[in-house]
């Protein structure tokens, strides 16, 4: 039995799917101002353990994924720029892609984007209006949270703070000041906005997500993920929000992840302790050194992200790798063992049961980690079989599709990948600019100077090649050049 940590009660709870077999989650995504961080990142990795886990224990799983392209921070940053919203959250939205594909994230069966369901958002705030939810205030459009009495059960606020009847046209605010919030603003000078039955304006960011959901999932769905400060308020106006106007409960099972911290602190621009993935790709790590780092916490403790840390991980996937390479050059003749057969039994039993209990990642692992250690032992003593190697890699196979730490290549909007290579074993295949592009990313490298590596990694990707740093070496790999 799959069993889950539910926000909502805030107890662990056997997982029933509201239709056996298939699973309806909903994940908060990026909103495109800038590029996703780290802690972004370790949220979309946990979302993504606990897709491929599900899709392990065989259930059909539909995923949703928003992409925020209109709100306080886009409009603030196209504004900056003097650019067209879309414009300006475009370049975002790539490096999105980019770097979920680099992390080996399965992509979601839909991306809705804000900015492409406005009329969806306007129904949904006219039956709040009809329903007596909302009401309207020099324009724009208010929640009334003292309409709705289950406000506040998901993060379990103090009722006594709540402030109805008092409001703010803020998309985030802090928990202290719970008060009626915006469903849809009124136009504001230099602004986006859209002609609706509901007046002009645009949406608040709370909106979108209860619209979208619905459209893709139904009015209930199975699970809605997020991180732990999208709790409140974020989460609870999605409650309210979708509740009140579809009089049925919104989602069974709500799971958050914890914060990243960064040797100890908060993440912060000011503090120079802000990574992006390209930043920390740029040290020289294995991208999956960096997903197996992000996943190997269990999601609901913090984690913090350090030098040692990220070297654990490392060496954790340089054992798995090692395991691997000794299990293919297993040569011996002979039968196949029983008790081989009785280890994978065990492996798979503790890795099941390991993430069974709410995604318990570490025991998941340490029985990986217990069977590669039998087996090499076997293999030291040269009593595994070549029948028995390929059994085992079977199944290393297997885990592989919920760990995904075994590098593949990567998913790629640019399309498939049509030729990769060493750098240093294949210079003369290289285009002339391609290599002297590459060797002055190499020397930007060596001169820490990150911002124009990652510059000129780029315009490599353009020109439809990925660039990929190992301790000795530079991978490159030929993709189809995007289209612009
Ligand atoms: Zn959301």
């Amino acid at each position: 039995m799959i069993r889950f940590h539910n926000t909502l009660g805030g107890k662990v709870e056997d997982f029933v799917p509201l239709e056996p077999g298939r699973v309806g989650l909903y994940t908060c995504g990026p909103t495109v101002y800038d590029l996703p961080h780290i802690g972004n990142w370790r949220a979309y990795v946990f979302e993504d353990l606990l897709k491929r886990f599900l899709l392990y224990r065989g259930f059909k799983v539909v995923h949703v994924m928003n992409i925020t392209d209109v709100d306080d921070k886009t409009i603030r940053g196209a504004r900056a720029k003097r650019v067209a919203l879309q414009d300006y959250t475009k370049p975002f939205i790539e490096a999105f892609e980019r770097d979920r594909d680099i992390l080996a994230i399965l992509p979601a069966d839909h991306y809705p984007r804000a900015t492409a369901h406005i009329p969806e958002m306007v129904e949904l705030v006219k039956t709040l209006l009809d329903k007596g939810f909302a009401y309207k205030k020099d324009g724009s459009i208010y929640f009334a949270i003292d309409k709705f009495p289950a406000y506040g059960r998901l993060s379990r606020i103090n009722l006594d703070d709540l402030r109805p009847g008092t409001r703010d046209d803020a998309d985030e605010y802090e928990k202290e000041s719970a008060h009626d919030f915006a469903l849809w603003k009124a136009p504001k000078e230099g602004e986006p906005f859209w002609e609706t039955e509901i007046g002009p304006g645009r949406p608040g960011w709370h909106i979108e997500c209860s619209a979208m959901s619905s459209k893709y999932l139904g009015k209930t769905f199975d699970i809605h993920c997020g991180g732990v400060d999208n709790i409140f308020p974020h989460h609870e106006n999605e409650i309210a929000q979708s509740e009140a106007a579809n009089g049925v409960k919104f989602v069974d099972y709500w799971l958050h992840c914890h914060h990243l911290v960064v040797d100890g602190e908060k993440m912060a621009k000011s503090k120079g302790n802000f990574y992006t993935l390209t930043d920390v790709l740029a040290k020289g790590y294995h991208r999956l050194d960096v997903r197996y780092m992000l996943m190997s916490t269990h999601y609901r403790k913090q984690l913090d992200f350090t030098v040692a840390e990220i070297e654990q991980a490392r060496t954790s996937r340089g054992r798995l790798g090692n395991f691997l390479g000794a299990l293919k050059d297993v040569v011996k003749e002979g039968t196949a063992r029983q008790d081989v057969s009785e280890m994978i039994a065990q492996a798979r039993n503790g890795f099941i049961t390991g993430l069974e209990d709410d995604l318990n990642i570490s025991e998941a692992l340490a029985s990986v980690f217990d069977f590669v250690t039998s087996i090499n032992n076997l293999i030291a003593h040269n009593s595994l079989t070549k029948e028995d190697a390929h059994k085992c890699l079977g199944f290393y196979k297997s885990l592989d599709t919920v760990l995904a730490i075994e590098p593949s290549p990567i998913r790629s909007a640019h399309g498939p990948i049509i030729a990769h290579g060493r750098v240093s074993a294949t210079a003369e295949i290289l285009p002339r600019e391609i290599k002297e592009m590459i060797d002055a990313r190499q020397k930007a490298r060596i001169d820490r100077n990150f911002v124009l590596a990652d510059k000129i990694r780029q315009r490599l990707l353009k020109e439809g090649y990925i660039i990929e740093d190992t301790k000795d070496d530079v991978l490159w790999k030929r993709v189809e050049p995007s289209k612009e």
